[in-house]
């Protein structure tokens, strides 16, 4: 086929469209941290189970697969709501049962809801009979989903689409806020304290886990019902990261530089270790 000036204009037009949903999500270096640092903590059934499910091509590393959730987001359509929240412009709240629902009000159909439903979907592992489920999609969406959940960005501002419509600098750069969580800040880390290699980061918080907030783990593992995961907790725990760090003292053109850094980079590397934590005791209930 011969392309036409019209083809390109509706290529770039499209390419223009799609841009701004694809800021859905840690970026592929925040999920890979969270899967890497999960799949170090797996029970031997767990581990098993894992590596049963996941496709040869993965060669047992669930990390590689981390972001498959974000490239079938166009190939499902239906998935795309499943990344995120919206809350209530500046509430700084988040309830389940108000909340929980895709544009069209369809209730369930939120990150929350998805994790429920693929932890459920993944007890049917080893049963008898043979899963009515795809269980290896089911693996990569809860392990995808685990991590969306504790970007404080994906349980933001309905208005703002969790700050995809805030436009910043990053230092120099052109960036919108919510990209900002998703990679920025990351990538800022990697390139300042890790070499720009993305394994001392993980080694970083791996040390961190057993070392500085070993006393802390036990509490992130644990959810109050008894029964994991607890998704609520997790998105609860993101809208007020959201309102306390995020969106704090950030306006349209802001530019976000060391101050902004500084201060916030603790609190993404303890969201990728508790997504990372909470998915390993999730994966090691489910398969124990
Ligand atoms: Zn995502």
């Amino acid at each position: 086929m011969k392309f036409t000036k019209s083809h390109v204009a509706t290529l770039v037009g499209l390419l223009l469209f799609l841009c701004p949903l694809v800021a859905h999500g840690w970026g592929v270096d925040g999920h890979l941290t969270v899967c890497r640092i999960a799949q170090a903590r797996l029970s031997d059934a767990a581990a098993n189970a894992v590596k049963d499910l996941l496709p040869a091509s993965a060669d047992d590393d669930l990390g590689s697969l981390c972001s498959w959730a974000d490239e079938v987001k166009f190939h499902y359509r239906w998935s795309s709501a499943l990344h995120f929240i919206d809350t209530p412009d500046n509430l700084c709240t988040y309830q389940y049962t108000r909340d929980c629902k895709d544009e069209n009000g369809i209730k369930d159909r939120c990150v929350a809801g998805a994790i429920n439903n693929y932890t459920t979907q993944l007890l049917s592992y080893g049963n008898d009979a043979p899963s009515q489920y795809n269980l290896t999609e089911a693996l990569l969406f809860l392990a995808h989903f685990m991590g969306d959940i504790h970007q404080p960005l994906h349980v933001g501002f309905t208005s703002d689409k969790g700050g995809n419509t805030i436009d910043v600098h990053w230092y120099t750069r052109k960036s919108v806020l919510h990209h900002v969580w998703d990679d920025n800040i990351i990538e800022t880390a990697e390139q300042r304290y890790d070499n720009s290699d993305v394994n001392e980061l993980i080694d970083a918080l791996q040390k961190n886990i057993t070392d500085e907030w070993a006393d802390k783990v036990k509490t992130w593992e644990a959810c109050s019902s008894g029964k994991l995961p607890c998704p609520n907790v997790y998105a609860s725990e993101s809208i007020k990261a959201a309102c306390n760090w995020a969106y704090k003292g950030v306006s349209e053109n802001s530019v976000l530089e060391d101050n902004y850094f500084l201060t916030r980079l603790p609190v993404v590397n303890l969201r990728l270790a508790q997504g990372g934590v909470r998915l390993a005791a999730t994966l090691n209930s489910i398969f124990g």
